[in-house]
């Protein structure tokens, strides 16, 4: 963390926390954008396994949104989310991919995978700072939550990993 040329001790903690709370409303905007690309992704997939894994991350991703409220609430905040053009950019590009391979079956669901784990990638690292500042401020409660959604973003990943594989494997 760069110091300020200040030397008032609460200057970097209070730059810290504004960028806390702005990168809370860039993810809190992206998981409900998110939402809706996770629902045309499951009714795109091909394989039953691939759309069962995208359900259960909607479900997972609503939890994720209840889960921000109470950070934000645990800091004395009121949750607000701010459209995420990262987000909007990725979930253009799955957009892209469902019509440019929806005629290769063969291929879509391998697309769909690449697609979603840039997403999750997104969002690995958003937690892992969010955690990180959580951490620095001494916010143990906020820290504690958005830990757990950064498991469950990474199981995610490795979730889709396997499935990659599996049908890569299997020929299907
Ligand atoms: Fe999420
Ligand atoms: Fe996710």
């Amino acid at each position: 963390m760069a110091t300020t040329k200040q030397s008032n001790d609460k200057m970097p903690n209070a730059h810290l926390h504004e960028l806390f709370v702005d990168e809370l409303r860039d993810i809190l905007g992206a998981e409900r954008q998110l939402l809706k690309g996770l629902k045309k992704m499951s009714s795109s997939a091909v394989s039953d396994k691939l759309k069962t894994a995208f359900d259960e991350h909607y479900t997972q991703t609503e939890q994720h949104i209840d889960r921000l409220k109470n950070v934000f609430q645990s800091i004395d905040l009121s949750a607000r989310g701010k459209k995420c053009k990262a987000m909007e950019g990725l979930l253009g590009e799955a957009d892209e991919i469902i019509e440019s391979f929806e005629d290769s079956k063969d291929v879509l669901d391998a697309a769909l995978i690449a697609a979603a784990q840039k997403v999750e990638h997104y969002e690995i690292a958003s937690y892992g700072c969010l955690v990180t500042y959580a951490n620095l401020m001494k916010h143990k409660e906020a820290e504690k939550l958005l830990s757990q959604t950064l498991n469950e973003e990474k199981q995610t990943d490795e979730l889709l990993t396997k499935i990659a594989m599996n049908s890569a494997n299997t020929n299907e």
